[in-house]
Order: structure tokens, then C-alpha cells, then sequence
């Protein structure tokens, strides 16, 4: 697929330049700002570095399916975090806790524990405030999940795509006014377990592939 890849510097705010510890899996959201393109949050976030805000993605899909690569996969970008650690879902904690770093917590000078240090962050535009993804938008974010699995092992993709609200329960604790995300799928959760069961067959032809091409027997956890 064509991924147009606009890097903003290095910078505290949305591009600290540390690398992800391993891959786990996709994070998704929603922009939550109807009829904005992947361009307009691409230039969102680069306010970001200038109000001090530490939010951004490593990819944002826009309406028409336009692609831009915001961060590189190899590194964090700040999204689904937490101010409070007690927010962090089971479905969160299972990213980490087997870690060895974890039981070396440590050993580490990085503070690691948060979802954003094993999951490559998707923003998806949207042209309503329900949170409807259009066709072009779904097509983007199955080929880019199917790009990201052929280049990375990262589990059974049904269990290893989630969403925002899975890992922070943002919009389901009853805090007025905020919203879940990504809001569509998190409303409509046979919506959302259709688009990851169709991705899933998806990344499964296209590694089938690779591994005819390549011989080896790549993507042991695909099932796991
Ligand atoms: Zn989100």
C-alpha cells in the first residue's frame, strides 16, 4: 500500500525517539473530529510539540484511505495512555507482565508500563460524530495491519488488534462527557469483530504467501 511518511523531529512530545520493547499488537482510534483529513491531524500533532501535549500516532488513515506515517513503527508514539496506572485494563497488563523486563522492572531506566511501549498506534478519521468509518478507511487499515504483520509477528491478530477503550476503558467509566474510542466499534462491537475476523483472513493469506516465498516458517503465533 502507499504510505506517505512525514516525520516530525525527534521531540519530547510526540516523537521521543524511544524504540517500542517488543510487538504486541495495534492499538486504534478514532480522531474524534468529523471531516478531519490525516492531514489536518498529522499538523494537529505537530501543535502538539508547540502547546506541550504529549498525543500522536504512528499512522493516521484519513477518509479517502490516505496513508501517513507519523512515527515509525520501531518507535512509541503517545497514545492510550493513563495519568493513573489503576486505569490499565487486564488486556493492558497482559502486554507486559510476562515481560522479563517486567520482572526486572528494575533494570530499566524507562518506565515502560504502559501500552504505548508494545502496541503500534493507528488513528482513523471519520466524517460524523457516531464514529462511522467509511470503506476507503476500513480497506487502509486492513492493508496497513496486513503490512505491519508481514513485517512483524505480533500474535493472532483478532486478540492482538484492540481498541483504545480496551486498554484504558476511556468512555466506559462513566466520566461525563467523554467518549469511547474508537467510537463506532466500541458501539458496535459485531462491527468490530467483523473488521478484525475479515483482517485476520487477510494477514493469513498474504503471510501464507510470504512464507511460500521465503520458505520459513515465519509468524509461529499468527494463532496464539
Ligand atoms: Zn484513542
Amino acid at each position: 500500500m502507499e504510505i506517505e511518511k512525514m516525520y516530525p523531529d525527534i521531540n519530547p512530545y510526540t516523537r521521543p525517539g524511544y524504540p517500542i520493547q517488543e510487538h504486541r499488537g495495534v492499538l486504534m482510534h478514532w480522531t474524534a473530529t468529523p471531516r478531519a483529513t490525516a492531514e489536518n491531524i498529522r499538523n494537529a500533532f505537530d501543535r502538539n510539540i508547540f502547546n506541550r501535549v504529549f498525543a500522536s500516532a504512528n499512522y493516521i488513515i484519513g477518509i479517502d484511505g490516505e496513508t501517513i506515517e507519523y512515527v515509525p513503527p520501531d518507535e512509541i508514539a503517545y497514545h492510550g495512555g493513563s495519568v493513573s496506572p489503576e486505569y490499565y485494563t487486564e488486556a493492558a497488563r497482559r502486554l507486559w507482565e510476562d515481560h522479563p523486563k517486567y520482572v526486572n522492572w528494575h533494570e530499566t531506566a524507562l518506565n515502560i508500563w504502559a501500552p504505548y511501549y508494545w502496541l503500534i498506534g493507528v488513528e482513523m478519521c471519520h466524517e460524523t460524530m457516531d464514529g462511522k468509518f467509511t470503506p476507503a478507511t476500513l480497506y487502509a487499515a486492513k492493508e496497513l495491519l496486513i503490512d505491519l504483520w508481514e513485517q512483524k509477528d505480533m500474535g493472532d491478530p483478532v486478540t492482538h488488534t484492540l481498541r483504545h477503550t480496551d486498554v484504558t476503558q476511556k468512555g466506559v467509566r462513566g466520566f461525563e462527557g467523554e467518549l469511547p474510542c474508537p467510537r463506532w466499534w466500541v458501539e458496535h462491537p459485531e462491527d468490530w469483530l467483523d473488521f478484525r475476523m475479515y483482517t485476520k483472513e487477510a494477514i493469513c493469506n498474504a503471510v501464507d504467501r510470504l512464507r511460500g516465498k521465503y520458505g520459513a516458517a515465519r509468524n509461529a503465533r499468527l494463532t496464539r
